[in-house]
């Protein structure tokens, strides 16, 4: 079997992450410009059940590749083990997700192939068989189009890019091959022991679906705590920050959003005291609901926000967490 595009899902101890939906999506859009024959490849350790059963009820061919050092994307040996499906499935376009893996991954192995890489991608139009992806350079500042002139292609798309792929089996209707692969590679490098998570309990900020955002305007580390409470309100939330809050070390790294951080589409995204810089902006600008709470009706933010609250964020968000807690203690009695 020959496939026209490869998607790479990222998978993390034996799960496979949000973001392999959203390259279904792009996957199931893709195919339609005329490349036909796509898989979805995924590398992990013990992955193959569950791999084979987004196969079957999202209806694509799976290719899983079994390593004990793909538990934690060893990037040596996913570099490797996607060259050896490359080898063997002749694919067009190889796209990853532009995680920090995805994104030294994709670059390694276009180098290692011959094949050109474009990273960071958005979106993709047909120009009458010439396919150009469109990424932003400059902190987001401009929008450029690249096509590839190279026979082969690594991509990598930007999470958010694209909603996920809904659960019908239309990716590629009547087919669910599934080829495992038991790879057998030892990283001749370092390689990962362990992750050991930054903050137990908070929702991951790439999985969100709601965020609350702590910008400069906080004022203060003391406010972190009011921002991790309104975050506490709702379902599958997790607290974000600007770059500034970071580096005054109010929240880790782990926590920032933007260019140089986490590019994230939650449903609800609210930006608690953030100006909107592009490099903050590049980063959650695919959000569905997008709050700002400034007391700046002329940030940037403003511009981009749906629903816009011109007021000092401390004593709103004060006032909005005791009329919560209001509402909440007279239907819990109810
Ligand atoms: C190479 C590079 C990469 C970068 N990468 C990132 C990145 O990934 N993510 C990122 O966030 N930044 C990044 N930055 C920094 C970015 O340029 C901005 O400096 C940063 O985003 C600004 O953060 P901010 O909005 O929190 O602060 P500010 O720009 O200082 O904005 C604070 C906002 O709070 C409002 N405010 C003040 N007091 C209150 C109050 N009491 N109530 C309500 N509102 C109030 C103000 O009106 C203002 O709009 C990067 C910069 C560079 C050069």
């Amino acid at each position: 079997m020959i496939y026209d595009i490869l998607l790479i899902a990222e998978t993390f101890n034996g799960r496979i992450l949000q973001s392999a939906y959203e390259l279904l999506e792009f996957g199931r859009q893709f195919i339609s410009t005329g490349f036909h024959r796509m898989a979805l490849v995924v590398p992990g350790s013990g992955i193959s059940p569950e791999a084979e059963s987004i196969g079957k009820n999202y209806g694509i061919d799976i290719i899983a590749v079994e390593n004990k050092y793909l538990g934690l994307m060893n990037p040596e040996v996913l570099q490797k083990a996607v060259k050896e499906v490359i080898n063997r499935f002749e694919p067009l376009f190889i796209c990853f997700i532009h995680s920090v893996t995805g994104s030294a991954v994709a670059s390694a192995l276009a180098a290692e192939t011959g094949a050109s890489c474009i990273t960071g991608i958005e979106s993709f139009t047909d120009n009458g068989g010439m396919l150009s992806f469109r990424r932003n350079i400059f902190g987001g500042r401009v929008t450029v189009e690249v096509s590839s002139l190279e026979k082969r292609c690594v991509l990598t798309m930007l999470p958010g890019s694209y909603a996920q792929c809904e659960e019908t089996g239309k990716c590629i209707p009547d087919s669910a091959a599934v080829t495992v692969i038991k790879f057998d590679y030892e990283p001749s490098g370092l390689f990962l022991n362990d992750i050991i998570s930054e903050e137990a309990g908070s929702f991951k900020l790439d999985e969100a679906e709601v965020i609350i955002s702590a910008g400069r305007g906080i004022g203060n580390i003391e406010h972190i705590g009011l921002i991790e409470r309104i975050s506490g309100i709702f379902m599958k939330s997790a607290v974000g920050a600007s770059r500034p809050v970071c580096d005054m070390g109010w929240l880790p790294y782990g926590r920032q959003v933007g260019i140089t951080g986490k590019t994230v589409s939650p449903k609800l995204y609210v930006a608690c005291g953030i100006s909107g810089s592009p490099q903050h902006v590049a980063g959650m600008k695919n959000s569905g609901i997008i709050v700002a709470i400034n007391t700046d009706p002329g940030a940037a933010i403003v511009s981009l926000a749906h629903y816009i609250i011109i007021e000092d964020l401390v004593p709103f968000l004060i006032l909005l967490e005791e009329k919560y807690n209001e509402s909440y203690r007279d239907t819990s009695f109810q």
